[in-house]
């Protein structure tokens, strides 16, 4: 404190009673506040100077005052201020880093259960029916937990129905196709049976009719077949069977139908084919057949029958009709092609 007032501050204390101001003194600004004392005795107040008995003591010594006066540097508050400002600051700083940790935590925390429910129903909803929520809390969350959990067991019940349902028909389906087969084919050469054979005949013989077309049976009985089965036993007979169908099917067209009609006789439909072209395919036969290695047995021959289709014709007459062909060609001396 100065023991000296400020001239400044001098003239300030003249005008007002108490307040604050700032004053130049030796080239340092000074914050300064100030007020006046009093003495108070109950209701009086006293002045400074005087005597007791005199009105002074009251009044006070005319223009004598005395007064509080707080300097203080304005450089050391205004650093001080920055100092409580920076503190503030810091921890304003520190308040805000904590509070939105705590936030990121409390929002992870709350929203991880959700997370967990929206992951499930995602997994779900790409077909994996395995797939749990592991999530128990007793509020709304964990009740539509159970019910995803629910939904996916439901789900996964049908799914497994549908499956062995679907599992089911199509093993019926396949049963249903090796029945077909087996109905209509002949189980030990593969090529169509009879009955196939004679739908097929029925068929095109509608065909050819409606369209004006050619139409040519054939048909083939292998000579002395039987001394095949009496010198080398019927299991190699079965095998000379089958042979025989896959030498003459690697001969003949793709639409042209072969069918085993019975025993070792085997007839051959071919569309659209005319009696000179039909011979001539019965000519390839009976070469192929004849130049055929036969396994165990060598070579044999078969005797071929033809005919082709005519507009009274049904499918008895025509059949009976190759069927005399063949009857003149065995008679004819075998490996030999006759038309009727
Ligand atoms: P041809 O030249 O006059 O036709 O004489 P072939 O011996 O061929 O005629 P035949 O009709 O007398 O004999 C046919 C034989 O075919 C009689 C039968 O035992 C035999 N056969 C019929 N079906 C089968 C079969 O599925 N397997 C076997 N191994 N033999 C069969
Ligand atoms: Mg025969
Ligand atoms: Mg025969």
């Amino acid at each position: 404190m100065s023991t000296q007032l400020n001239e400044a501050l001098i003239e300030l204390l003249a005008k007002k009673e108490r307040g604050t101001a700032t004053i130049t003194e030796n080239n340092k600004t000074q914050l300064v506040a100030f007020s006046p004392i009093r003495i108070t005795m109950g209701s009086k107040q006293f002045g400074f100077g005087g005597k007791q008995e005199s009105i002074d003591h009251i009044k006070g010594n005319k223009g004598e005052a005395w007064h509080v006066v707080i300097y203080h540097l304005e450089d050391d508050a205004i650093e001080s201020a920055h100092e409580v400002t920076s503190i503030i600051i810091l921890f304003g700083i520190i308040f805000t880093l904590l509070t939105a940790a705590a936030a990121l935590i409390f929002g992870k925390l709350a929203a991880k259960p959700i997370v967990g429910l929206a992951t499930t129903a995602r997994n779900i909803g790409e077909g994996d029916l395995d797939s749990r929520t592991n999530v128990h809390s007793n509020d709304e969350i964990g009740d539509l937990a159970k019910s995803l959990n629910k939904m996916a067991k439901n789900l996964q019940d049908t799914m497994a129905s549908r499956n062995e349902l679907i599992f089911e028909v199509e093993q019926r389906k396949k049963a249903e196709e090796k029945l077909q087969i087996l109905s209509t084919t002949d189980a030990l050469t593969g090529a169509d049976n009879r009955r196939a054979f004679n739908d097929k005949l029925h068929t095109n013989i509608g065909r050819a009719k409606r369209h004006n077309e050619p139409l040519s049976l054939l048909l083939l009985d292998i000579d002395h077949f039987k001394k095949v089965n009496d010198s080398y036993g019927h299991d190699v007979g079965d095998m000379v069977l089958k042979t025989f169908v896959r030498a003459v099917t690697e001969c003949i067209r793709q639409e042209d139908i072969i069918a085993r009609w019975g025993g070792e006789e085997f007839t051959i439909l071919l569309p659209q084919t005319g009696k000179d072209a039909a011979l001539q395919q019965a000519e390839r036969l009976r070469e192929q057949i004849s130049l055929y290695d036969f396994p165990t047995v060598g070579h044999m021959t078969a005797s071929i029958g033809h005919t082709e289709l005519q507009d009274q014709d049904t499918p008895d007459s025509l059949v009976k009709r190759a069927d005399n062909a063949l009857y003149q060609a065995k008679e004819g001396g075998r490996n030999i092609v006759k038309s009727c």
